[in-house]
């Protein structure tokens, strides 16, 4: 069987990431933390920091706590309910944790399944009313004696099949295993299923944040708070996200301090269920006399940033003219260095 720690957190990173996009951070994370017991004791600074650029951060955190949970209780539990109970484990993750680590007869259905199974049987119900039936009908093909005595080679060659087989736009159904009995190539629908409901289109919210930098090339951060989206994440100081735009004397009474701003770019970024606009400000003082703390601006690359943030300080480096002075331009260049070897880590997910 494989190891569980393994299967855990591949499961956990995979979600809403895709395999290219996973690998590299995968491999890096089992160097630094070999053991869910080595996860469970490291500082969750230091887990969100590998984490940066994967996205949806409360997936790291909660990676965290159940890493201490598991190795308090001296493993993972080897059946569904107790997987379910742990943090940041829903049903699809303690199906495909239980049928892979610990060959429990059960099918996780991912959007991938999800497909084959609306084809296989012909279900044209929209997603995502049609999600009930199709983990009914995940569940009859795992009632299958072969399914039943490999669960874990099942879900896996399901997922495989909806990978590389039976894809999104053109599956490739000379290639497939249940070519004959499948009800969408019958009908000549494939390509078609699964029909889903229009995504509403995702509201605009707009921000305004501050790059600060004192004489000896430090940035002034914060941390946002525990809970909430980026919770616990780096970043530059700033207003709230909000639908109507920020006028920039309204906003610079919210800068951390009293400083020549300047307007340094525009950045944006994609979350789950908005788009964000970020109207940046920079300046350069003597000393920083303001909430949060300095961070070398050299070392921003080893900080627990999120994605938006390392568009704000590649903005902000970018663009030297935001600052006149000869130590800030250096200090900048410190900065595009920094974003260069952050670049290096991230991926286009959106977060
Ligand atoms: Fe998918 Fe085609 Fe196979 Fe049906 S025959 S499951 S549509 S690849």
């Amino acid at each position: 069987m494989p190891e569980p720690y393994h299967v855990w957190l591949s499961e956990i990173m995979l979600q809403q990431t895709t395999v290219a996009a996973v690998i590299p951070y995968y491999e890096r994370f089992v160097r630094r933390f070999p053991t869910v017991a080595a996860l469970a004791a490291a500082p969750l600074d230091d887990v969100l920091s590998a984490w940066a650029g994967l996205g949806y951060y409360a997936r790291a955190r909660n990676l965290h706590a159940c890493a201490q949970a598991v190795a308090a209780a001296g493993g993972f539990p080897r059946d569904l309910a107790g997987l379910r109970a742990l943090p940041g484990i829903g049903d699809y993750t303690a199906r495909a944790v239980g049928a892979i680590a610990f060959g429990v007869a059960a099918v996780p259905v991912d959007g991938n399944v999800e497909r084959v199974v609306a084809r296989l049987f012909g279900v044209t119900d929209r997603l995502p009313v049609a999600k009930p039936k199709l983990r009914g009908l995940a569940d009859r093909l795992g009632a299958d004696p072969d399914a039943v005595a490999r669960p874990g080679d099942f879900a896996q060659a399901l997922f495989d099949l909806g990978a590389t087989v039976c894809t999104p736009a053109a599956p490739r159904c000379a290639l497939c295993p249940w070519m004959a009995g499948c009800a969408a190539r019958r009908g000549g629908i494939a390509a078609e299923l699964p029909r889903r409901d229009a995504k509403p289109e995702r509201p605009l919210r707009h921000g305004v944040h501050f790059w600060l930098l004192d004489a000896a090339g430090n940035v002034l951060l914060r941390r946002r708070p525990e809970s909430g989206l980026l919770g616990g994440m780096t970043e530059l100081p700033g207003t709230d996200w909000r639908a109507v735009p920020w006028d920039a004397d309204e906003a610079l009474v919210l800068a951390p301090m009293p400083a020549a701003w300047r307007r340094a770019g525009q950045v944006r970024h994609g979350f789950t269920h908005f788009a964000l606009t970020i109207e940046l400000f920079a300046a350069r003082v003597e000393r920083v006399a303001a909430e949060g703390f300095l961070h070398p601006v050299e070392e921003l690359h080893a900080a627990a940033l999120p994605s938006v943030m390392r568009k704000c300080v590649a903005m902000a480096a970018g663009n030297a003219a935001a600052l006149s002075s000869r130590g800030a331009d250096m200090s900048l260049r410190g900065a595009d260095m920094s974003v260069r070897k952050a670049k290096r880590g991230s991926n286009p997910v959106h977060e």
